[in-house]
């Protein structure tokens, strides 16, 4: 580890014992880079310095990580959300390599390329119909602000500068920057930091939730479509919309599953209501389909289980496959043309790295697994492993709930997770991440049954720590 300078003598040995001080030297090498790591590299929501509980990655293919110390892990997160194809696949890693050696970047201001014309193009197509026009962000949180953007720039063109809240419900996760976190959950405790700088907005009670995702239901899942809509729910939206109706931009939801916010499922036929109620009062509707997107939902889009195309649509984590950062924003030709006739018509908004390449270029690639077809099989086969190897965690003691929808396999505990749970499933061959009171996988849809009854060993093995 030349950069820190510390261990020149692994070049100076010589004889048979070259080879045991090489691996003296690597297990140093893991030690000290996790050393420097902690006190500082700063990693998500976390103290500086930071713990001693990292794992060091030295490589990924296929479905498995493989740790510095020799074990190499199922991926139960797909990196979260995001490497749904698995690592190292090998078409996506064609289409980085040939897009590095063609170029790497270009600015795209008054520049454009094929990989990203290729991308909107795709991508408008695959989106429910109407979405048209396509915003490229560098994240998905960007993507969250362009689309609450591209909303208050639309209603001061045309001329209701007013309009300037936006409408959400509880138990949502749309970003980490400021205008994102004041979309997200109050109650989630990180935005209650910042209340009095954020944009207040207006926020109604979070969906019920789905009872037909539950394994609870003994008498097996009813269709979604037989589930009924809570009247009282639809009437507390349909009252809230109503009341701030003539300041309201936006409403913006996470469709059918909210993620970050405790990987709560809900009825589809909520998302219709939302539809309903936008378009009777003059709100526009945004979709934040980050986590859903491409396919986890066992829909290509969680709009799709509605039936409903949302004005603005934020896209993100899977695009990629999982390689790199990369997120859009699509919207319908209104806000589009609505965002033309202002003063100044155009959309302010505009980063350096937008429209990169290589993120186009392995987008494609990644998007043309799925535009196969196959991920609908593999997603649905996941789904009845996932039901079938989770069934025996409900009547495990503190379970509150056991939910399953597409690739997504979720255990609720009466408790918060602690770092034992994350051990348990290690021990199981499985890295998972619980994080508030959920015990949860999103594996890549390349994982076999076998892989998917592991992982829900390990999910009950960590459920029970
Ligand atoms: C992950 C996520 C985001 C933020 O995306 P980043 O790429 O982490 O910035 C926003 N909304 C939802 C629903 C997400 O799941």
């Amino acid at each position: 580890m030349a950069w820190l300078g510390r261990d020149t003598d692994r070049w100076s040995a010589n004889g048979d014992s070259r080879a045991r001080q090489a691996s003296r030297a690597e297990g140093a090498e893991t030690a000290d880079l996790l050393a420097f790591d902690r006190d500082h590299v700063w990693h998500p929501y976390r103290p500086m310095p930071d713990v001693n509980d990292l794992l060091l990655v030295t490589g990924a293919e296929g479905v498995r990580l493989s740790l510095a110390d020799g074990r190499e892990p199922i991926d139960g997160m797909s990196s979260f959300w995001a490497a749904v194809h698995g690592y190292r696949n090998p078409v996506l890693d064609k289409a980085l390599a040939d897009q590095a050696v063609r170029f790497a970047h270009v600015m795209f201001g008054g520049l454009t390329h094929e990989p990203a014309v290729r991308l909107a193009k795709t991508l408008v197509e695959l989106t429910p119909g109407g979405l048209e026009h396509v915003f490229f962000c560098d994240s998905g949180t960007v993507s969250v602000e362009v689309a609450l953007k591209m909303c208050l720039q639309y209603w001061s063109a045309v001329g209701r500068g007013e309009k300037r809240r936006i409408l959400t419900w509880r138990g949502g996760y749309h970003g980490a920057t400021l205008h994102s976190m004041s979309v997200c959950d109050p109650d989630g405790g990180v935005p209650a930091l910042w209340r009095g700088l954020l944009p207040e907005q207006v926020f109604v009670p979070a969906p019920p939730a789905s009872s037909y995702t539950s394994l609870r239901n003994s008498g097996g899942p009813a269709h979604a479509g037989d589930e009924q809509l809570d009247p009282d729910y639809v009437a507390t939206l349909a009252r809230t919309v109503a009341e701030h109706a003539g300041e309201l931009a936006a409403i913006i939801v996470e469709p059918v599953v909210q993620s970050a916010g405790g990987m709560r499922f809900h009825h589809p036929g909520y998302l219709r209501v939302l539809r309903e109620l936008a378009d009777a009062h003059d709100i526009l509707l945004i979709f934040d389909e980050m986590a859903t997107g491409f396919g986890h939902t066992g829909a290509l889009f969680a709009a799709d289980h509605a039936g409903v195309t949302p004005d603005v649509m934020c896209l993100g984590k899977a695009l990629t496959g999982g390689y790199m950062s990369g997120a859009a924003t699509l919207c319908t030709p209104r806000v589009a043309d609505g965002i033309g006739r202002g003063r100044p018509p155009v959309l302010v908004h505009g980063q350096t790295f937008m429209g990169n390449p290589l993120v186009a270029a392995v987008s494609n690639a990644s998007l043309s697994l799925l535009a196969g077809g196959g991920w609908r099989g593999e997603v649905f086969r996941i789904e009845k492993a996932l039901r079938e190897g989770l069934r025996e965690a409900v009547h495990l003691d503190g379970v509150v709930d056991v939910r399953v929808l597409g690739a997504i396999g979720v255990i609720e505990l009466d408790r918060p997770a602690d770092p034992r749970m994350a051990a348990a499933a290690l021990d199981k061959g499985v890295w998972l991440r619980p994080f508030r009171n959920l015990v949860y996988c999103l594996p890549p849809y390349v994982c076999t049954d076998d892989e998917i009854a592991q992982i829900c060993s390990a999910m009950v093995a960590a459920a029970g720590a």
